[in-house]
């Protein structure tokens, strides 16, 4: 096995231009080191690919326009 980096798993995020969290959880626990008091920042899921951002929730996103992609897993 080749665990080279301990913490976060993530990778960028080209579509959306940010870090894609493998797992909720990371991007959870993520959220409340970088963004502690910072109520507004919410986890989702990502769009385009399996995975979770952390930010503002996108406007189309609460309207429901975007549909996310079946999840094989
Ligand atoms: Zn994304």
């Amino acid at each position: 096995m080749s665990q080279t980096s301990p913490g976060p798993r993530w990778v960028f995020c080209e579509p959306c231009g940010k870090r894609r969290y493998h797992d909720r959880k990371d991007a959870r626990r993520k959220r409340r080191v970088a963004h502690a008091g910072d109520g507004h920042m919410s986890v989702y899921p990502c769009p385009v690919a399996a995975g979770w951002h952390i930010g503002h929730t996108h406007p189309d996103l609460v309207a429901g326009r975007w549909v996310y992609p079946k999840r094989s897993a």
